[in-house]
C-alpha cells in the first residue's frame, strides 16, 4: 500500500481510509465467527426446555373442582416410593369433616407419607385415596390443594418481609387481616417488637429468626389461608420449651371447629385429637382416643410416650 502511494497510483488519503475501515470492521468480524457457538448453545437449551415441557406430568388431575363436604378417605392404601422402598402397607384411614385425627408413630413409620398422600403429593401404588367419595386424581390439583394447610416440623420462609410471608396463601389479604393471622398464631408479641414490624425482613437477607418464631409464622400463613383441611406434622418438634408452649397455643386456637390431621408424639398435642391411629411399619396397628388412652394407658401408644 506504501509503495502504491509513493508510486503515485493511490493516494495518501484513500490508504490511511482503508486502514481505518479494516481495523473498525476486525471486531465485529470476530464477533460474527462467535455467533455460531452462542447459536448452538441456544439451540441445546431449546431442545432442553422443550424436553421439560413436553413431559407428562403424572399428577396431573381431572376436572372435577374439590369442595370438602363428608370425608377423605384411604382405603387398602399401599405406598413404594421410586427408589423402591416400601413406605406403607394396606392402610384404612377415615377422617370425616369436623374431626381431628390423631396419627402417632415411631420415626420412619410413614407418618409423613400418609400426610403427603391426602393432598396428593404423591399417588398410592396400591388402593385408594378419595375426598367426598370421589378419588383424588379426579380433581383439579390446584383446587385441590387449595382445601388444605400444612405445618410440618421445618417451617419453610421466603427470603421477603414477614407479611409476605404470612400471606403466602393469600396474597391479596389486607394488612389488617395479615396481623389478625399473626395475633391468632402468637407471632404478633415478637413481630411487634421489631423495628419494622411486619415489614421485616426474613430469610438470608433479614433477621434471624428462632425455629419458634418461624414455626408461629408458619401457623399465621395456616390461620390466613382458613383451610378446610389442616394438617400438623409434628409441628411442636425443634421447639425449646418456651416457643413450643406458645406454638402448642396458637396450634390449639387453630384447630377449633376445623378437620385435622394432627401428626405427633406429645400426649399433650394429642389430646386435641378425637382419636388416634398408631403406625408401625407402614401398618396401622392400634386405634384408641386420648380419653381411653389416658385411663388405661397400654399398648403400641404407651410404648411410644415412653
Ligand atoms: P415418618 O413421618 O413416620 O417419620 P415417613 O413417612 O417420612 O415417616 O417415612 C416412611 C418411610 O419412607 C421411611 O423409611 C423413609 O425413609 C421412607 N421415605 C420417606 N420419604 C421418602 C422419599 N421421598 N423417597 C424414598 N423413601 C422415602
Ligand atoms: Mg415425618
Amino acid at each position: 500500500g506504501g509503495y502504491d502511494v509513493i508510486a503515485g497510483k493511490w493516494s495518501a488519503g484513500g490508504f490511511m481510509t482503508f486502514l481505518g475501515a479494516s481495523f473498525m470492521a476486525y471486531q465485529p468480524i470476530k464477533r460474527l465467527s462467535q455467533v455460531n457457538a452462542i447459536l448452538q448453545l441456544g439451540l441445546t437449551s431449546y431442545r432442553r426446555i422443550l424436553d421439560v415441557l413436553d413431559t407428562h406430568d403424572p399428577l396431573a388431575g381431572g376436572l372435577r373442582q374439590a369442595q370438602f363436604d363428608t370425608r377423605l378417605q384411604l382405603k387398602g392404601v399401599g405406598l413404594v416410593y421410586p427408589d423402591g422402598r416400601r413406605a406403607l402397607r394396606g392402610i384404612d384411614l377415615d377422617i370425616r369433616k369436623g374431626e381431628v385425627l390423631g396419627l402417632a408413630g415411631a420415626s420412619g413409620s410413614g407418618k409423613s407419607t400418609i400426610a403427603n398422600l391426602l393432598a396428593r403429593f404423591y399417588d398410592p401404588t396400591e388402593g385408594s385415596v378419595s375426598l367426598d367419595g370421589y378419588d383424588l386424581r379426579e380433581y383439579d390439583v390446584a383446587s385441590l390443594r387449595r382445601l388444605f394447610a400444612f405445618v410440618t416440623q421445618d417451617a419453610f420462609l421466603f427470603d421477603d418481609t414477614i407479611a409476605a410471608n404470612i400471606a403466602v396463601g393469600d396474597p391479596e389479604a389486607s394488612g389488617g387481616a395479615i396481623e389478625d393471622a399473626a395475633k391468632t398464631a402468637y407471632a404478633w408479641e415478637f413481630i411487634s417488637r421489631l423495628p419494622d414490624g411486619l415489614a421485616t425482613h426474613t430469610g438470608e437477607r433479614g433477621v434471624k429468626l428462632s425455629a419458634g418464631q418461624k414455626q408461629r409464622i408458619a401457623i399465621a400463613r395456616a390461620v390466613l389461608k382458613r383451610p378446610q383441611i389442616l394438617v400438623l406434622d409434628e409441628a411442636t418438634s425443634n421447639l425449646d420449651p418456651e416457643s413450643e408452649g406458645h406454638v402448642i397455643k396458637a396450634l390449639e386456637t387453630l384447630l377449633q371447629g376445623k378437620t385435622a390431621l394432627v401428626v405427633s408424639h406429645r400426649l399433650q398435642t394429642l389430646e386435641w385429637t378425637s382419636r388416634i391411629v398408631v403406625v408401625d411399619k407402614g401398618a396401622v396397628v392400634e386405634e384408641t382416643t386420648y380419653a381411653d388412652f389416658s385411663k388405661d394407658p397400654k399398648g403400641a401408644l404407651s410404648q411410644l410416650m415412653g
